[in-house]
C-alpha cells in the first residue's frame, strides 16, 4: 500500500462529484484523493482546448456511437441481446440532450482508447477511470461518478485485509523480483487501473479479458483474489454466495469516471461536457446511480 500511495500522484482525481460509494470510505482512500485532487481540472481544460482545427465528423447519420466493455455490472452489461447499466442511461440521456440516437457497442477494455482514436467510435463510457497516462491518449469529460478498487475473495479464503496480501520481495533499488510463486495472485481486468495497481503493489498479476473472466478463475482457485472496482465488486458478490470482498469498508483507491473521445476532438468534447454538466445540475445523472446501486446498499 505504501507504494501505490506514493504513486497516487499518477492518478487523476476530478473531485468534482461526490457519489463516493460508503464503501469507498476507507481513512486511506480518502486522504489519497484528497492529496490528488488539486490541479487535474486545470490540465484537463488544457488538454481540451488544444486542437480545434481536427474536429471530427460527429454523430455519423444523427447517431453517436458509444463503445464500452458490457461485463461490468452495473454500468453496463448485457439484458438478453441488449447493453443496458448506469453508463448506458447516462448516455441515452445525453444523447437526447444533444439531438442524437445512441449506438452502443461491447468490446474489450483494452481496445476502448484505440477504437475511439481510431474514429471507429465517438466515444468511450465504460466506468473508465481518468488517470494522468490516458489523458496523454484521450480527452476527458467532467467525471460523472465515483468508484473505487475493491479486492473480491472467495468465502474460504484466508485473506481478510489488505495487510494479508504478500508482494514479491523487493531488491536494493525497491525494483520487486518477480520469481517464482512467492506473492499473492491477484486476478485483474486487462487494461484496467486494477491491473497498474496490483502490478505497482508488487503481486502476482494474472490478467483476464473481462472481470467476469477473472471471477470464474478466482471461483478455480487460479487466482488468490481479484482487484475490480467496487460496483462491480458488489454485483459479483450479491450474485455468488461463495464470494465476499476483502474487509468490505476498505478501499484500495478512490477513483474518478468519465467518458472519453478521441484526443484532440474538442467539438464533441465540449457537447459531451454541456450535457453532462446540465445532468448533473438536474439530478438527472445521480438518480440513474441511485437507481442501480440504491443509497441503503452503498
Ligand atoms: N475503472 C477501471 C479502469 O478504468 C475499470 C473499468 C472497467 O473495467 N470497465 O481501469
Amino acid at each position: 500500500m505504501k507504494k501505490l500511495l506514493s504513486l497516487l500522484l499518477a492518478v487523476s482525481m476530478l473531485l468534482t462529484m461526490t457519489f463516493v460509494l460508503a464503501s469507498c470510505g476507507g481513512d486511506e482512500s480518502e486522504s489519497a484523493s484528497e492529496s490528488a485532487s488539486e490541479s487535474d481540472s486545470e490540465s484537463a481544460s488544457e488538454s481540451t482546448s488544444e486542437s480545434e482545427s481536427e474536429a471530427e465528423d460527429i454523430a455519423t447519420n444523427g447517431t453517436l456511437k458509444m463503445v464500452t466493455n458490457a461485463y461490468f455490472a452495473p454500468y453496463e452489461y448485457f439484458e438478453g441481446n441488449e447493453i443496458v447499466g448506469i453508463d448506458v442511461d447516462i448516455a441515452k440521456a445525453v444523447a437526447a440532450k444533444l439531438g442524437y440516437k445512441l449506438e452502443v457497442e461491447s468490446i474489450n477494455f483494452d481496445s476502448l482508447i484505440t477504437t475511439v482514436n481510431s474514429g471507429a467510435a465517438d466515444f468511450a463510457m465504460a466506468g473508465m477511470t481518468v488517470t494522468d497516462e490516458r489523458k496523454l491518449e484521450v480527452d476527458f469529460t467532467l467525471s460523472y461518478a465515483t468508484g473505487c478498487q475493491m479486492l473480491v475473495v472467495t468465502k474460504n479464503s484466508s485473506l481478510s485485509s489488505l495487510d494479508d496480501l504478500v508482494a514479491y520481495p523487493a531488491d536494493a533499488d525497491g525494483n520487486y523480483i518477480t520469481e517464482g510463486n512467492t506473492a499473492t495472485k491477484v486476478g485483474v481486468q486487462l487494461g484496467t487501473t486494477g491491473a497498474l495497481y496490483a502490478e505497482w503493489d508488487g503481486y502476482q498479476v494474472v490478467p483476464y479479458t473481462t472481470a467476469n473472466d477473472a471471477i470464474i478463475a478466482l471461483k478455480n482457485g487460479d487466482v488468490d483474489c481479484v482487484m475490480i472496482d467496487s460496483a462491480p465488486a458488489q454485483n459479483f458478490v450479491d450474485n455468488n454466495e461463495d464470494l465476499r470482498m476483502i474487509d468490505g469498508e476498505e478501499a484500495y483507491i478512490v477513483e474518478e469516471y468519465a467518458a472519453c473521445v478521441k484526443k484532440g476532438n474538442t467539438e464533441l468534447l465540449n457537447k459531451l461536457n454541456g450535457a453532462i454538466a446540465e445532468l448533473i445540475a438536474d439530478g438527472t445523472i445521480e438518480a440513474i446511480i441511485e437507481q442501480y446501486i440504491p443509497a441503503e446498499s452503498k
